[in-house]
C-alpha cells in the first residue's frame, strides 16, 4: 500500500506487466501504420510516460506531438472540459493517433474528436492504455486499448492524484 495526498492506494499492476501492455499496443500499431505518414498526439498530462514508452518500442517512424487540457479535479470526473492547446498541427493527409492514458466518461476524447475532426486527417483513431468500460458514456469506438480496468481510480504511469504520484512506475487503485 502507498499513500499520495491524503489517500491510500493499492498495487493493482506491476511495472513489467503496464510494459506489456504498452508493447504489444506498439506491435499492433506498428503493423497498422506500416509504410504510412503517421502523426501521435499525446493528451498531456497524463499520456507523458505511456506517449515515450509507446514510441520507443515502435519501429516506424511517426511524427510526435501533443495535445493538452484537464477534465480531472480531485478523483471524479468533472464533467467539464477546457479548452485545447496544442492543434496547430496540419493534419492533412497525416493518420493521427490520439494516444490517451485513460478513458473513463469519454468527456475528454469527445471534445478532441469534435476539434480535430475539420481539420482534415486522413484517419483519426485512438489508442488508450486503461479504459473503465463502466465509466464510459460515449460512443466513439477505442481502436487500441492496452487494458480495461474496474472503474475505480488509479494513479501511477503518468496518472496524478492532486499533482502528484505521476512518475510511479507502477498502477495503483484507490482503496474502496
Ligand atoms: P474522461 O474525460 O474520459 O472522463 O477522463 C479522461 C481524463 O481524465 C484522462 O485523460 C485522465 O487524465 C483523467 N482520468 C480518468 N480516469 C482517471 C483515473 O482513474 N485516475 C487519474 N489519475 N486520472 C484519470
Ligand atoms: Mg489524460
Amino acid at each position: 500500500m502507498i499513500q499520495v495526498g491524503d489517500k491510500h492506494f493499492e498495487e493493482y499492476l506491476t511495472a513489467d506487466q503496464i510494459q506489456s501492455c504498452v508493447k504489444e499496443l506498439a506491435r499492433q500499431i506498428d503493423n497498422d501504420f506500416a509504410s504510412k505518414d503517421l502523426l501521435i498526439l499525446g493528451i498531456l498530462n497524463g499520456a507523458f510516460l505511456f506517449v515515450a514508452d509507446l514510441v520507443k518500442y515502435m519501429t516506424i517512424d511517426p511524427e510526435i506531438s501533443f495535445l493538452k487540457f484537464a477534465s480531472y479535479e480531485g478523483t471524479t470526473s468533472t464533467g467539464k472540459v477546457h479548452d485545447l492547446i496544442g492543434v496547430n498541427e496540419d493534419l492533412a493527409g497525416k493518420h493521427v493517433l490520439i494516444v490517451e492514458d485513460i478513458v473513463d466518461s469519454g468527456t475528454t476524447l469527445a471534445h478532441i474528436m469534435n476539434i480535430l475532426k475539420s481539420k482534415n486527417a486522413t484517419s483519426i483513431s485512438t489508442a488508450t492504455l486503461f479504459f473503465k468500460p463502466e465509466a464510459y458514456q460515449q460512443k466513439i469506438a477505442l481502436q487500441y486499448i492496452g487494458k480495461e480496468i474496474p472503474n475505480l481510480f488509479v494513479v501511477g504511469y503518468g496518472m496524478d492524484y492532486q499533482g502528484k504520484g505521476r512518475n510511479l512506475t507502477e498502477l495503483y487503485q484507490l482503496k474502496p
